[in-house]
C-alpha cells in the first residue's frame, strides 16, 4: 500500500466515498450559541524564508505591520459586537512570525482583554525572537506560554532545511524563555531529517532535555514531492529516511522521553510531569483571526483569505473575514473528534460509544482492532495509544495532513479569489 493510499483512505472514511471536501463562497457568518471558544490569531509576516514551510506567510514589513494589527483590532471589535463577551480559555499566535508584531503586540492582546474574559496567550517563535527585549515584549503582552522553533542543533540538518539559525543562538534563546517566568515552554525539534543519523538525533534530544523546556514536540519532516518541502529537498539533491529508518527514530523518541517521565500528549509531543500542556490545534472549537486563519465552530469550518488585501475588504464591509466555508455535518463533525482524541493518544470510552453508538460501525470496530493488536489498551475509561499504535497514527495524520491541508493551503494560495477548492 503507497503512502498516498493511506491518505485517500483515511480521507474517504471521513468525507465518504464519493465525496470531495468542498469549500464555497461563503455567505452569512453563522450565528453561535454564547459558549467558550478558543482565538487563533494569524500574522503572517517572516524576516526569512524557510523552504519546506506551506504556511501563508509576506515578507517582513515594519509599516505594514502596524497596519495589520489595526485590522486585527477591527476583527476583534466585529467578533465582539457579533458573539458578545466571550470566555476564551486560550489565545494563541501562530504565523509566520507573530513576534515580528513587536510593539504593537500590546495593542492586539489589551484588545483581546478589553472585549472578552481571556485565560491564557500562548506564541510561538523564532529563536531570533528570543533576545532580552523580545522575550520582555512578550511578558508586558500578556503572553503566558512560547513554543520555539529549534528543530535540530546539527549544523548540517539545519543547514539542509534551511534554517540559517546558529546553535548559540538556540541555545541561548532556550535558555532565556526556560528563565523568563512562563507557565509553560514547549520546543518544536524534528526528526526523520534528510541526512539525520540516530546518533544526532540522541545527541539532540538529550540537549533539549537539558534546556530545561516543558515540552517537547518532535515533528516528523515528511514530504510529497509536490510539497514545498519536497520541492526543496529535490533541488538539493537530498535522500528522505526509508520508512524503517523513520519507524527506529520514533520508537527512540517515545522510549527516550517516556523513560524520564514525559507523558504522550500527542503523537508527536512530550510534556514533563506537572507541565502545563502546550497545543495549538486540538481545541473543539476555535475562532481564526487574521488572513488565512481557519474557524472550527460546531457545523462550520471556514478560512480568511489567504491575502491581506482581500482581508481587508472582508472588515471594511463590518463583518468577519470569513471567505472559504465547509458544512461540518454530525457525521463529520463525529470523525474530526476522534481524530483529534486519537492524535492526542487517547480515546475516552464514553465519548465514543456516545458519537458512534452502533458496536458495529467501522470507527468502534477500528477501535476494537487498535486494541486486539496491541496498538493500545484500555484504561482509566480511555483507550491509550501505545508506542505502536502511536507510530501509524502518526503516520496516517501526517499523510492526512500533506494531502489534504497541504493541498487547501497550497490552491488558497495560488487562488485566493478562488469561488470552490475541492480537495
Ligand atoms: S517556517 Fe515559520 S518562519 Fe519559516 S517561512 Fe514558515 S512561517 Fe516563516
Amino acid at each position: 500500500m503507497t503512502m498516498g493510499s493511506i491518505a485517500r483512505i483515511i480521507r474517504n472514511l471521513l468525507a465518504g466515498k464519493e465525496s470531495t471536501f468542498t469549500f464555497t463562497r461563503m455567505g452569512e457568518i453563522p450565528v453561535m450559541e454564547r459558549a467558550d471558544v478558543h482565538l487563533y490569531v494569524h500574522v503572517p509576516f517572516c524576516k526569512g524564508h524557510c523552504p519546506y514551510c506551506p504556511y501563508y506567510k509576506l515578507p517582513f514589513d515594519q509599516d505594514q505591520v502596524k497596519r495589520y494589527a489595526n485590522l486585527l483590532i477591527r476583527e476583534i471589535d466585529i467578533l465582539a459586537d457579533l458573539y458578545g463577551r466571550l470566555r476564551v480559555p486560550s489565545v494563541y499566535f501562530g504565523g509566520g512570525t507573530p513576534a515580528l508584531l513587536g510593539d504593537d503586540l500590546g495593542r492586539v492582546t489589551g484588545r483581546l482583554a478589553d472585549r472578552f474574559d481571556v485565560d491564557a496567550i500562548a506564541m510561538e517563535l523564532r529563536p531570533e525572537n528570543c533576545d532580552p527585549e523580545g522575550v520582555a515584549r512578550l511578558a508586558d503582552g500578556g503572553v503566558t506560554q512560547v513554543s520555539m522553533g529549534v528543530q535540530s542543533f546539527q549544523p548540517d540538518l539545519l543547514q539542509n532545511i534551511g534554517r540559517g539559525v546558529t546553535v548559540p543562538v538556540l541555545e541561548e534563546g532556550l535558555a532565556r524563555l526556560a528563565g523568563a517566568g512562563f507557565k509553560g515552554v514547549n520546543a518544536d525539534m524534528m526528526f526523520v531529517l534528510p541526512g539525520q543519523t540516530m546518533g544526532q538525533l540522541k545527541a539532540d534530544m538529550e540537549r533539549i532535555v537539558l534546556a530545561g523546556v516543558d515540552q517537547v514536540t518532535c515533528y516528523p519532516l515528511f514530504t510529497f514531492p509536490y510539497t514545498a518541502a519536497g520541492r526543496h529537498l529535490e533541488r538539493k539533491r537530498l535522500q528522505m529516511p526509508s520508512l524503517g529508518e523513520r519507524h527506529d527514530q520514533y520508537r527512540f523518541l517515545w522510549d527516550f522521553f517516556t523513560a524520564r517521565g514525559y507523558a504522550p500528549t500527542s503523537v508527536w509531543s512530550f510534556l514533563r510531569p506537572g507541565a502545563p500542556r502546550f497545543s495549538s490545534v486540538t481545541r473543539d472549537s476555535y475562532i481564526g483571526l487574521g488572513a488565512g486563519a481557519a474557524t472550527y465552530l460546531p457545523g462550520h469550518f471556514w478560512f480568511n483569505p489567504f491575502d491581506v488585501g482581500l482581508y481587508r475588504n472582508r472588515l471594511d464591509r463590518g463583518r468577519l473575514a470569513g471567505n472559504m466555508h465547509m458544512n461540518v455535518g454530525p457525521r463529520l463533525s463525529d470523525l474530526y473528534w476522534l481524530y483529534w482524541r486519537l492524535y492526542e493518544t487517547r480515546v475516552p470510552t464514553d465519548g465514543l460509544r456516545a458519537r458512534f453508538p452502533d458496536r458495529t460501525h467501522p470507527m468502534r470496530l477500528m477501535m476494537g482492532a487498535i486494541t486486539a493488536l496491541g496498538m493500545g489498551r484500555r484504561e482509566d475509561g480511555h483507550i491509550r495509544l501505545n508506542r505502536k499504535g502511536a507510530f501509524w497514527v502518526h503516520l496516517a495524520q501526517n499523510h492526512f495532513m500533506l494531502d489534504c491541508i497541504d493541498t487547501f493551503w497550497t490552491r488558497s494560495l495560488d487562488n485566493p479569489a478562488a469561488a470552490e477548492i475541492r480537495i
